[in-house]
């Protein structure tokens, strides 16, 4: 892996560093020595990197979830949708453009999904989004925890 991710011991935020670096200033000033930093997120993509720094610095404020360190070509594609999602600010217009757009992806929807649309527009409930998503008949059940897009 090309590119990881460490938070500054100083001023506690995230940076995105070359995994071959040694060390590393931070805007704050401090010098880090990556050697002894556990690189997060490990990415060979300079995109993606921008992408997690900028989530996890988020995240670090307050303002949303932390990226998840692994499964990362679905954490990228789920970044995506995100990313489309915001067009909207109505809660149920985005759940329906994001389920689309998982529709789009893959045939089946599971629970792992779902919980990253919660994750997506700040639902806590995984349980209460899905039995919305299915009164309004967004989607429906195909079995156990398996869903589609209607
Ligand atoms: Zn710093």
């Amino acid at each position: 892996m090309k590119y990881g991710v460490i938070i500054c011991p100083k001023c506690g935020k995230a940076r995105g560093v070359e995994s071959r670096r040694k060390t590393t200033t931070c805007q704050c000033g401090r010098k880090i020595i990556l050697t002894r930093m556990k690189l997060q997120f490990p990415t060979d993509s300079p995109h993606e990197l921008a992408d997690i720094v900028g989530k996890v610095n988020a995240s670090l404020k307050g303002g949303g979830p932390m990226p998840s360190a692994k499964k990362k070509r679905k954490t990228n594609s789920y970044a995506v949708i995100s990313e489309k999602a915001k067009v909207t600010k109505d809660p149920l217009e985005k759940m329906r453009l994001i389920v689309a757009e998982l529709a789009a992806q893959k045939s089946e929807l599971d629970a792992d999904d779902f919980k990253q649309v919660a994750i997506m527009i700040g639902k806590e409930n995984l349980e209460d989004m899905i039995v919305r998503l299915l009164d309004l008949g967004i989607i429906y059940e195909i079995g156990p925890g398996k869903f589609k897009a209607v």
